[in-house]
C-alpha cells in the first residue's frame, strides 16, 4: 500500500523527459533574472504557509499568510537568494496551556546552485528555485523549542489544575486528597484497636 502511495507521486511530479518538475507555491521562476553574475532581482512574495513550518506546539498555521521580501542575486555558480520571511505563528504555553499567538520575522540566505551538487547543496531545477526547505529551517530555528507565555510562568497548579499566574496566592490550605484522609481514617482506625 505504502509502496503503492510513494509510485503514484514519483509519477505525478516527474514530466515526460523525466526532469523533476516542482511545484508549490514557495517555488521561485527566476527565468528572468538570468545567469550573467551581478543580476539582481527583488521579489515580494504573499503565500499560503506549508504544512509543519514550526513544531508539533508552535508554528506557522498551515494556509496562513507568509509575507517574503526576496532578493536574488546570480553568482557564478548559482543563484543566490536572500530573504525575510513575516508570518504568524501559534501554539500553547508548555507550562500552562495559553494560547501564544505572536508575529515571527526570519531572515535567511541559501546559494542554489546550478548544477546539482548532492545531498548537502541546493541546486535549480532548471530556472525553478524552491525556498520551502530554507523557510522551514528558519523558522524552525526561531522559534523556541520550549514556548512559554512568559519566562516567569509558574504554570499549573498540580493539585487542581489552575492556571497560577492568575492566583499567585492558590493554596490549598491544609486539605488533603480524599485518597489520603480515608486511609489515615483506617490508620487511626487501626490505633484504637
Ligand atoms: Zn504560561
Ligand atoms: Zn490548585
Amino acid at each position: 500500500m505504502i509502496v503503492g502511495l510513494f509510485a503514484q507521486a514519483d509519477v505525478s511530479c516527474t514530466s515526460m523527459d523525466g526532469r523533476k518538475v516542482q511545484s508549490g507555491p514557495l517555488v521561485v521562476d527566476t527565468h528572468e533574472l538570468g545567469r550573467r553574475p551581478g543580476n539582481e532581482r527583488t521579489v515580494n512574495l504573499s503565500v499560503a504557509a506549508p504544512a509543519d513550518l514550526g513544531s508539533v506546539v508552535y508554528g506557522v498555521p498551515e494556509g496562513s499568510d507568509v509575507a517574503i521580501e526576496l532578493r536574488l542575486e546570480a553568482v557564478m555558480d548559482g543563484v543566490l537568494a536572500t530573504g525575510t520571511a513575516s508570518a504568524q505563528v501559534k501554539g500553547e504555553c508548555v507550562r500552562c496551556l495559553d494560547e501564544l499567538d505572536d508575529d515571527l520575522v526570519v531572515d535567511f540566505q541559501e546559494l542554489y546552485l546550478y548544477e546539482d551538487a548532492g545531498e548537502d547543496d541546493l541546486s535549480l531545477e532548471g530556472d525553478l528555485l524552491d525556498l520551502e526547505p530554507v523557510l522551514r529551517d528558519a523558522v524552525v530555528l526561531a522559534l523556541p523549542f520550549k514556548p512559554v507565555c512568559d519566562p516567569e510562568c509558574p504554570g499549573l497548579c498540580p493539585e487542581c489544575g489552575a492556571r497560577l499566574a492568575d492566583d499567585p496566592d492558590h493554596t490549598h490550605g491544609d486539605a488533603i486528597d480524599p485518597r489520603w484522609s480515608k486511609l489515615s481514617q483506617m490508620t487511626d482506625i487501626d490505633i484504637k484497636e
